[in-house]
């Protein structure tokens, strides 16, 4: 690592992304939102093997430019509204870039005491700006702490495997075959692969039916009677899987009745809120957490709306030793004096793998730099935002809007002309297709009680009205095709 010429080379690189910003800003018509290009389309513009010989930065930003943007979705655009955005900022940037430079592994204290230090004081700072309760900081009375995975995956992945753990060793390991687990048909797909990974039986994994009359939150009523079906069956309930703003449409489970049932019946419950969690940062959205006290264990995803660039997911449990009592692993030439004592943390014992970036930086940085009034209303913003764009869905009687709307995601279609719901998915799929291929804007979809939706996620931080107002506008366009005959 030359310090000089990663000086003159370094300034190169951020000139580039800079202007990479502002052009998407100036210049969106160079940059599809959603990438155009066709598979493979790389492959034959470069060369089949490495060079022999250094090129230059020169030759490879021109590369960059011409031969890898064309492949690029653009999740930073203004005009990017499609699953979750990806958040970032020049705090997140720079945390990232001092990541980079320092390169360490703090896979145990020793490896960079630093690392494991700021990454526990700024997992207390989030979660007292969650209000969390006491049991989660690692300054509270019992044995909670917070550890920073690298995504919301991992996150639940972890905790089923310490859920799992906690159990047999209660049961013992041979009833493994009889454990279950619970979560909604909203609940995201990690779950099913924790699980499935965690040697649950596929079809011990209970994924309960939600439906609109509760905004496809998950019902108590059916956790607890499946429960009670299970326990009277012989299987042994052991992990809930609840979330706060569900991947497809931002529903919210009831937090208090179904902590009210995991601690009834001695289970698990781990909240999933990797984007709805970031919102609760706002005392307004706070109470979407509420009933988090019955909870052992709480994931949220920085990277997705707290400006943390990617990837951040922060994730407390009440029980760090159910965590490492499943993770840890003990070789020798990791083994230090204090380490044996158990007087540090080793976040090795808390993550599946034994690297680890140090992200705390740029978590610290994005707290500092901004200061929580700030992204409190970047949220807010984001939120106004998709209100806006929800009060223009609901001036359209050709549009509906088909879910409530808690934060900055809006689930909408073309209404269905006289109740015939195939011809309705069929028309909001060619519209999908449509505005995307524009290039212009990207949105994205999902599919609720059969219905085929379209999704409005804000969270892209250069997102201002005018872009929500030409999104609408564009998604209007390519909407009259099918609305000009109808009888509106
Ligand atoms: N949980 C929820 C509710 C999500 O929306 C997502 C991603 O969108 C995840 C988990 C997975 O997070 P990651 O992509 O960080 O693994």
């Amino acid at each position: 690592m030359d310090s000089e010429l990663l000086r003159e080379q370094g300034h190169i690189m951020v000139d580039f992304i800079a202007d990479y910003y502002k052009n998407l800003q100036d210049s969106p018509q160079d940059f599809p939102v959603l990438s155009q290009v066709q598979p493979g389309y790389l492959r034959d513009m470069l060369p089949d093997s490495a060079p022999e010989r250094p090129e230059s930065l020169k030759e490879l930003l021109d590369d960059v430019s011409k031969k890898i943007m064309p492949g690029i979705t653009h999740w930073q655009s203004p005009s990017y509204f499609a699953y979750y955005a990806s958040s970032t900022s020049v705090a997140g940037f720079l945390g990232e870039m001092l990541n980079a430079g320092l390169s360490v592994v703090g896979f145990t204290w020793l490896t960079s005491p630093a690392a494991t230090e700021l990454e526990i004081i700024v997992l207390d700072w989030l979660a007292k700006l969650l209000q969390l309760p006491d049991h989660f900081l690692s300054t509270g009375k019992g044995n909670g702490g917070g550890v920073i995975q690298g995504t919301g995956c991992e996150a639940v992945l972890v905790v089923v495997l310490a859920a799992r753990d906690r159990i047999l060793k209660k049961v013992g390991k041979t009833l493994l075959p009889q454990l279950v687990v619970y979560g909604s048909d909203q609940t995201h797909s990690s779950f099913r692969k924790a699980c499935l990974i965690g040697g649950i039986h596929e079809e011990n994994i209970r994924l309960l039916k939600t439906d609109s009359s509760t905004n496809y939150g998950m019902p108590p009523e059916s956790l607890e009677e499946a429960i009670s079906h299970d326990l009277a069956k012989g299987f042994i309930p052991f992990f809930i899987c609840a979330t706060v703003g569900t991947t497809s449409s931002a529903a919210v489970d009831p937090l208090v009745p179904l902590g009210n049932i995991a601690k009834k019946y001695g289970i698990w419950l781990h909240v999933d809120a990797a984007y709805a969690g970031n919102a609760c940062i706002c005392p307004e959205y706070r109470k979407f957490i509420d009933g988090i006290e019955n909870a052992d264990s709480f994931n949220m995803n920085a990277h997705k709306w707290l400006f943390a660039n990617q990837t951040c997911s922060p994730l407390w449990v009440k029980d760090r030793y159910s965590l490492i009592d499943a993770l840890k692993t003990n070789p020798e030439y990791l083994e230090f004096k204090v380490s044996k004592k158990d007087t540090v943390v080793n976040y090795k014992d808390w993550q599946i793998s034994l690297s680890r970036r140090f992200r705390s930086l740029k978590l610290w940085m994005v707290l500092r730099l901004y200061g929580s009034e700030n992204l409190r209303n970047f949220i807010r913003d984001h939120v106004n935002l998709a209100k806006h764009f929800e009060d223009y869905v609901a001036q359209d009687p050709s549009f509906e809007v088909v879910t409530t709307r808690y934060f900055s995601l809006v689930c909408f279609r073309l209404a269905p002309v006289d109740g015939d719901e195939d011809q309705c998915n069929e028309r909001n799929r060619e519209l999908l297709a449509a505005v995307n291929s524009t290039g212009k804007i990207f949105i994205s979809h999902t599919a609720l009680s059969g219905k085929f939706v379209l999704r409005f996620a804000v969270g892209a931080p250069l997102t201002e009205e005018k872009h929500v107002t030409e999104a609408w506008q564009i998604i209007q366009k390519h909407a009259s095709k099918f609305t000009r005959n109808d009888h509106y």
